[in-house]
């Protein structure tokens, strides 16, 4: 069976579905393959089942929240903006709200309605759409030009354009295994090695039966290779079995694999970080001048959470049964350092399965920023997660999937356009 279209898009993900939008926008023909029964698997359990569609900040400082290669994403980022891309949802029926730190959501906290408005947007554009269709190579003419791609059945589908939206290797169950990188990989892209970002900590010290289910807010952590600072954050973060995780240590997790991945490296968490040591000490002194008779494990209470002080007395070499007014000055100032100074090792991050987002993936250098179109193999286009490109939390990672795709789609259609010569 031979299938041709004008242009075909790979992944019915962000970045794929906008592309396929953008494409049909412009009048092109447009084939979209999907290897999942449904649209949309991952953005569905994105922002905790609500999407965390973009976010409200102004365009310039979205640049400063991208972690790889902003620059790569000028182009794509101005010519679809967030701003853009609130517009675009609330003009196909999905309204929105600003929470936080201008996280945008849709009003209704669904997901779902953020995947409805794509699919029916297609299907009002006659994007047409196969599911359970598995793209297991791409096919590449004689002049090195991209000619369609090859289905898993055996089956060839031709086309002028291919846009590609596989996605990384993060939440494999949601489709985007990674395959699509390594297939890349054989027909002459260079990878930059994807590693698990937005992905929670593993410690060497023990502390999960004992801090398990603790959350912590407002510390700050810093994370050191050595004496060179990785990141340093301030909000909240949680011990799990394994380690820590919450949005502090994701987002320090990001720079982690950009810097030091791999690597055993400290995590230094300030329990107090709005007083500095002598305000600390100050406070301290004060607890302990109403809790004099008090034993030292029972005089904690007002400071600290009630599963992180066995483990606070255990590291500060103080006994647990010694009365607050036979503790030193000395040892009260080892405590007070300790408060600040909660030292842990970072041994490395939990897998990709855990992972938010793919660091790593193809390298922008061979993808033309204007466009998205591959500099190795002419006619093929890139979007999304599969490119080396990702930022930390707040719906910036989304933001880049959209992007990259309208630009993909948008110019994919253009470039059909002129090879007709309709423009
Ligand atoms: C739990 C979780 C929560 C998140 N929350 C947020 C958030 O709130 N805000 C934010 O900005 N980002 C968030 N992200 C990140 C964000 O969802 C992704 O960066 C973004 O969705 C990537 O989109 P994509 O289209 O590039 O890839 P994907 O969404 O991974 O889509 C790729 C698609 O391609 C299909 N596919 C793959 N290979 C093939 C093949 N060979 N043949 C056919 N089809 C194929 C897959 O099935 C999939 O549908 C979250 C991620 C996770 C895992």
């Amino acid at each position: 069976m031979k299938t041709e279209t004008e242009i075909l898009v790979v992944g019915a993900g962000a970045a794929g579905m906008m592309a396929a939008i953008a494409a049909a926008e412009e009048g092109a023909q447009v084939l979209l393959l999907e290897r999942n029964d449904r649209a949309g698997r991952k953005i569905f359990i994105t922002g905790k089942g609500r999407c965390n569609v973009t976010n409200a900040c102004d365009t310039e400082e979205l640049f400063s929240y991208i972690i790889s290669n902003e620059k790569f994403m000028y182009s794509a980022l101005y010519q679809f903006h967030n701003h853009q891309i609130m517009e675009f949802f609330e003009s196909k029926g999905c309204p929105l709200k600003v929470e936080r730190g201008n996280r945008v959501f849709p009003v209704s906290d669904h997901s779902s309605d953020v995947i409805k408005v794509l699919t029916q947007y297609m299907e009002k554009l006659k994007v047409k759409v196969r599911y359970h269709t598995l793209v297991e190579d791409i096919l590449i003419g004689e002049e090195g030009k991209i000619k369609g791609v090859l289905l898993d059945s055996g089956e060839q589908i031709f086309a002028k354009k291919v846009i590609l939206g596989t996605g990384g290797l993060s939440y494999a169950p949601t489709g985007s295994d990674g395959k699509m990188l390594k297939i890349l990989e054989h027909h002459g892209h260079q990878l930059v090695e994807p590693k698990p970002a937005l992905v929670p900590f593993e410690l060497k010290e023990n502390l999960g039966e004992k801090l398990q289910g603790l959350s912590l807010k407002n510390v700050s952590l810093t994370v050191k290779n050595g004496k060179k600072i990785l990141f340093q954050g301030f909000g909240e973060m949680l011990f799990t079995h394994f380690g820590i995780s919450g949005p502090l240590v994701l987002s320090a997790s990001s720079y982690y694999a950009k810097k030091a991945y791999g690597k055993e490296v400290s995590a230094v968490l300030d329990l107090k970080p709005a007083l500095d040591l002598e305000q600390l000490d100050k406070r301290i002194l004060r607890d302990f001048e109403e809790n004099q008779n008090k034993q030292f494990k029972n005089a904690l209470d007002k400071l600290l959470p009630a599963k992180l002080i066995p483990v606070i007395i255990e590291y500060s070499g103080i006994m647990p049964e010694k009365k607050v007014n036979e503790i030193t000055k000395e040892e009260r100032k080892r405590l007070v350092f300790l408060l600040k100074n909660f030292e842990m090792t970072i041994t490395g991050t939990r897998s990709f399965r855990e992972a938010i987002v793919t660091q790593g993936g193809v390298r922008v250098k061979e993808v033309n920023p204007s466009t998205m179109e591959s500099k190795i193999i002419p006619g093929l286009y890139l979007a999304g997660e599969m490119l080396d490109i990702d930022a930390v939390t707040g719906g910036y990672n989304i933001t880049l999937a959209w992007s990259t795709g309208h630009l993909a789609g948008n110019n994919a259609a253009w470039s059909c356009k002129a090879e007709k010569g309709t423009v």
